[in-house]
């Protein structure tokens, strides 16, 4: 096929700013395609070689590119510069410099030969290969007519943008293929449980809609997430979820899906990259924790504090996407997973059944251990309980819970957004942005690298009305090594046999202190808390405030007697009053 059918059909999209019309000329260009390039140019619409999990790009810088269009056109560096800093598009440039010294062509461009010839540009590498990338460009460019030069041009430099969506393409192919409206969804779940656009343009090329069904999950292809949608109270979710449902904690980290095949791991990310070179960690635990030999498992990675065993926020799991020193992020930060649901497993789709059977399927499926759990779930009977088990997560350092339909229907729905799935989050917080000087009234041991010392500690405020102290935190960040070598020492002399009288904590930690130390802390924010004391009942029944992520500053308040600690009317004061600015 004529890679100038191609241009034509994209110069039609580009002026149109309608759907319908979009998709009709889709479907002219898809009629006209032969089954053996239909792949090729389902990607080349979306400015790709390959679906979006196989990672590989074309990537050629814009420099680059403009060195081919001066071979192609004759023209130096500086001239094709000096245009396109009129047109602000490379891809024009190259068509109106085209025009202007109309070279000789030899014999046109097929779309075979420009996919293979892009193709060899995203796969040269190594030394040399930005010279090679330039001329393999320019031979292309040389034998284009000036239009199929401006889309050449624009795929390359990752510029296309024609804004054809999945969902249109996946409309052109039905339109072309499918024979009758029970074909679109069809069409659709193929897509969805594989991600591959072109593999399911060529299936339906090559053998027809009927063998559409015939599509199943692979391992190494990633399936589209099922998605929540939002309530902003639990009676909301109550109201659509019914009399019981599940709920799980909302965990605050990346998405993950994980594909196991023997020993192979793969991992996609919620938008189906492939990130399996991120997280080392993650992979080692995968191969070891997932007991069956072929798998599809879906969970959160979320960063966790190795010394204390505590979650951290999203944000410093971010840190660990990177390309360089992946090794010493993960020691830094390692990775717990938290799994929440089995898509596949022993040769098996579980996607069409409801979620009892995913759960169990998912259980069997592992092996729990130290990083890798099931995420924590509870059959929930009404809002009070929905309410509780939310602060509790939320407590832990989650962003809220999910609450999920376990009825008949309650199939996992792939690359759908529904109400089989609620999403519920934390919005009465209030960002702390003063620090606080707590008391330390309790301490647990440390784990891992802080084993032998304390690796938290249970922070209090003061209540001066009752003069008693009301925990409202518990601290394990911000402890510098020598920090933790001095803890105990300092804190010996106040080590109690039991809570002291003065302390109001419903937390048991494994060591009580007599109020004394106090230490300065910062905070994330303040949320509502069913399990610390401070301000307890005065923003709801059965609940308490608690500082989120809290990090020691590094300054011990020596010159502050515990009494001088930041009292709970402060504490509530700040969190009333950043509330009343959002509100505000
Ligand atoms: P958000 O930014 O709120 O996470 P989202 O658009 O990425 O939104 P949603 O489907 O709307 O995704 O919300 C659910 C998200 O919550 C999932 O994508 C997943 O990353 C995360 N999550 C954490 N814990 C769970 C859980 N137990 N079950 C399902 N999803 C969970």
């Amino acid at each position: 096929m004529d890679f100038s059918i191609l241009a034509d059909a994209y110069q039609r999209i580009e002026k149109t700013s309608k759907r319908i019309e979009m998709t009709k000329y889709l479907v002219d260009l898809v009629k006209s395609t032969p089954a053996r390039d239909l792949p090729k140019i389902v990607y080349l619409t979306q400015g790709k070689l390959y679906p979006d999990f196989a990672g590989i790009e074309i990537g050629m810088a814009e420099k680059m590119a403009v060195k081919s269009v001066s071979i192609a056109t004759g023209l130096t560096d500086e001239e094709i510069n000096r245009d396109l800093r009129k047109t602000g598009d490379l891809g024009l440039t190259a068509s109106l410099e085209l025009e202007r010294a109309a070279p000789e062509r030899k014999k046109p461009l097929t779309v075979d030969r420009v996919y293979k010839v892009l193709d060899e540009v995203a796969h040269t590498a190594g030394p040399g290969s930005a010279e090679k990338k330039v001329k393999l460009l320019a031979s292309l460019l040389s034998n284009a007519t000036p239009t199929e030069a401006k889309y050449i041009v624009r795929i390359v430099t990752g510029k296309l943008r024609l804004g054809v969506a999945d969902m249109t393409m996946l409309d052109a192919l039905a339109l072309t293929y499918g024979e009758g409206p029970e074909a679109r969804p069809l069409i659709e779940r193929a897509y969805n449980i594989t991600s591959d656009l072109g593999e399911v343009a060529s299936a339906l090329a090559t053998k027809g809609v009927s063998k559409i069904r015939d599509f199943h999950i692979e391992l190494g292809k990633p399936i589209r997430p099922m998605l929540a949608e939002r309530v902003h109270a639990p009676e909301e979710a109550a109201e659509k979820l019914g009399a019981e449902f599940v709920a799980e904690y909302k965990y605050d980290g990346e998405r993950v899906q994980v594909h196991k095949n023997g020993k192979r791991i793969m991992l996609f990310s919620r938008r189906l990259e492939n990130i399996t070179g991120q997280f080392p960690d993650v992979v080692a635990l995968a191969r070891n924790s997932i007991a069956a030999t072929a798998a599809i498992l879906e969970a959160e990675i979320v960063a966790m504090n190795p010394a204390t065993g505590d979650m951290r926020p999203f944000q410093e799991l971010m840190r660990r996407r990177r390309k360089y020193g992946v090794a010493e992020a993960a020691k830094e930060l390692p990775a717990s997973v938290f799994f929440f649901d089995c898509l596949y497993a022993e040769g098996r789709d579980y996607t069409g059944e409801p979620y009892p059977e995913r759960r169990e399927a998912l259980a069997r499926s592992l092996r729990i251990g130290d990083a890798v759990n099931l995420a924590q779930n509870k059959i929930v009977r009404g809002t009070d309980e929905l309410e509780s088990f939310f602060e509790k997560a939320v407590e832990e350092g989650c962003e809220g819970v999910v609450a999920k339909s376990t009825g008949s229907e309650s199939i996992y729905r792939a690359g759908a957004r529904g109400w089989l799935w609620i999403k519920y989050k934390r919005e009465y917080r209030s960002e702390m942005t003063d620090t606080a000087d707590l008391v330390v009234v309790g301490g647990y041991y440390g784990r891992g690298r802080r084993a032998g010392v304390y690796g938290s500690l249970l922070m209090a405020c003061y209540d001066d009305k009752t003069d008693t102290f009301k925990s409202v935190t518990k601290l394990g960040a911000g402890l510098t090594d020598k920090d933790l070598a001095e803890l105990p020492g300092r804190l010996s002399p106040y080590v109690l046999e039991h809570v002291s009288p003065r302390v109001d904590a419903k937390e048991r930690p494994d060591v009580w202190f007599e109020p004394s130390l106090v230490l300065e802390i910062i905070g994330a924010e303040i949320t509502l808390s069913p399990i610390h004391t401070c301000g307890y009942n005065r923003f709801r029944e059965g609940s308490g405030l608690a500082i989120r992520f809290p990090r020691f500053t590094g300054r011990y308040r020596e010159d502050k007697a515990p009494e001088d600690a930041t009292t709970e009317e402060e504490i509530i004061e700040m969190y009333e009053s950043r509330l009343r600015k959002v509100a505000a």
